[in-house]
């Protein structure tokens, strides 16, 4: 017996920015409902199975989805704002359900939706716009803790909700990598949960030695780029990862991973690593401070970490170098440039090249859109011809190393898009590429030996990866 039977796709969804996820209603029959969640693609299909029918055919649904994914991605780009855009594409697909379906009485429309926020929408709004039960809204609302947990939308997050005819059935939002609300309809009302789904944390080891690229190398050995970005971070105030690196370089390090529902997740922290460069043993050993924050040091308690970076520009290209008898570009005009010129993309980010202060963020003269940063031991930089700064950014406010304050632009004098970064000691102009930098503070005294004991196993593992012989010559050597 063989059966056609009317299948749509409602509401499809799409983010350019994430996999690409879709959710459809598929609707055989009255019967039993069928829904499977997809953690990783945060997607979520409902099926509506015949009661007395068996799924036996559900690979002609996933070629169906897959297919409906592709045909909704091309749409979706051009398409902002909730809407069906593949009612029309789809809305008719006959699938062959012979065996499964024994009678078709009735089409039972009911609809799971996937929501991705973005900048400006509101629950309200949203619920509007699909036709949904405002009532209900209303009545989630007042629900314990669940308020909160809806109204602050961040674009980008997820809801996930099933409705019958615009009455909400269940609602689901993902808080955070671990918890998930949950609130389904039952007798009396809403009833809201919170889901936990913990992440497990499992200690990972890495070596390799470089032929190419540090990114190759760490890929190689089965590493992710992200820790190979967190490698050159621990070393990159005393390796340059661009010049320098070269074949015959290695590396070890050991970290952790993270996995949830046994599958992996990502690569977590470094908790210890070691580099070798031309011959030269770098080591790093992670330690969280009494403030929670976290350092890195090396095995005698040094910090890695230098007070200033070097690059105040992630991938700037240093356009203009400090130069005391310069003729600027634009003046015409021997003026000396007091500072390093970094050339980037409008937009670029802009990072706080050491601990300190914001004492000035304004328009300043031909520098344009400028903050300036005091920092301890009478230092201050500044940054100029920003297009922006960053949002929130007020005189008085600290600033770690590495935080972002603001964005490459070219206003003021300027002939392109580029920062332009001083430095100064005791307000005289010094050269920020060739000034000797201090390192930030060693461990403290008081957690020295706290410090010795927790480095003492991590350095044992990196000793277990077989470090070079190297490495073992440069550790016996005080
Ligand atoms: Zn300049």
């Amino acid at each position: 017996m063989t059966r056609n039977l009317l299948k749509y796709w409602e509401n499809c969804r799409l983010t350019g920015n994430r996999p690409l996820f879709t959710v459809c209603s598929l609707t055989i029959a009255q019967g039993v409902n069928v829904h499977r969640g997809n953690r990783r693609t945060t997607g979520s299909t409902t099926m509506a199975m015949p009661a007395d029918g068996s799924p036996r055919r559900l690979g002609v649904f996933a070629a169906s989805l897959v297919a409906g994914a592709a045909i909704a991605s091309g749409l979706w780009m051009s398409r902002p704002g909730v809407e069906t855009a593949l009612e029309q594409t789809l809305a008719t697909v006959p699938v062959e359900l012979e065996e499964i379906v024994p009678t078709a009485r009735k089409i039972d429309p009911f609809e799971s939706i996937v929501i991705v926020i973005r900048r400006n929408d509101t629950l309200d709004a949203l619920f509007r716009q699909l036709e949904l039960s405002l009532a209900d809204l209303a009545e989630l609302r007042r629900l314990p803790d669940v308020r909160k947990a809806l109204d602050r939308l961040l674009p980008g997050d997820v809801i996930t909700l099933q409705h019958l005819d615009g009455q909400l059935r269940s609602l689901t939002r993902k808080l955070s990598d671990t918890a998930t609300l949950s609130v389904t309809r039952a007798e009396g009302g809403f009833a809201a949960d919170i889901i936990e789904n913990p992440l497990e944390t499992e200690a990972a080891t890495l070596a390799g030695t470089i032929d190419s690229s540090l990114f190759l190398a760490v890929n190689g050995s089965g590493g992710s780029d992200a820790l190979a970005i967190a490698l050159a971070d621990v070393f990159k105030y005393d390796i340059d990862f661009v010049n320098e690196v070269q074949p015959g370089d290695s590396f070890a390090v050991a970290y952790e991973q993270q996995f949830q529902d046994g599958e992996f997740l990502r690569d977590g922290e470094i908790l210890a690593a070691e580099f070798v460069n031309k011959g030269r043993v770098f080591r790093a050993v992670r330690y969280v401070m009494p403030d929670g924050g976290v350092e890195y040091f090396t095995p005698e308690g040094e910090n890695v970490r230098k007070a200033f970076l070097r690059f105040p520009v992630a991938f700037g290209r240093v356009s203009s170098g400090f130069n005391l008898a310069r003729r600027h570009p634009i003046l015409n005009t021997v003026r000396a440039h007091k500072g390093i010129d970094f050339a980037a993309p409008v937009g670029t980010p802009i990072k706080a090249a050491g601990d300190g202060r914001v004492v000035h963020r304004g328009v300043k003269g031909g520098y344009g859109n400028t903050v300036i940063l005091a920092h301890p031991g009478s230092v201050t930089t500044l940054y100029g011809h920003m297009s922006r700064y960053r949002r929130g950014l007020s005189v008085g406010e600290k600033v770690k190393q590495g935080e972002v304050i603001g964005y490459i632009g070219m206003t003021g004098l300027a002939t392109g898009p580029h920062l332009h970064y001083e430095y100064r000691v005791n307000g005289v102009h010094r050269n920020p590429a060739t000034i000797p930098v201090p390192r930030a503070k060693s461990i403290p005294a008081d957690l020295r030996e706290d410090f010795l004991a927790s480095s003492a196993p991590l350095l044992a593992r990196l000793d277990s990866l077989g470090a070079s012989e190297q490495t073992r010559v440069a550790l016996v050597t005080p």
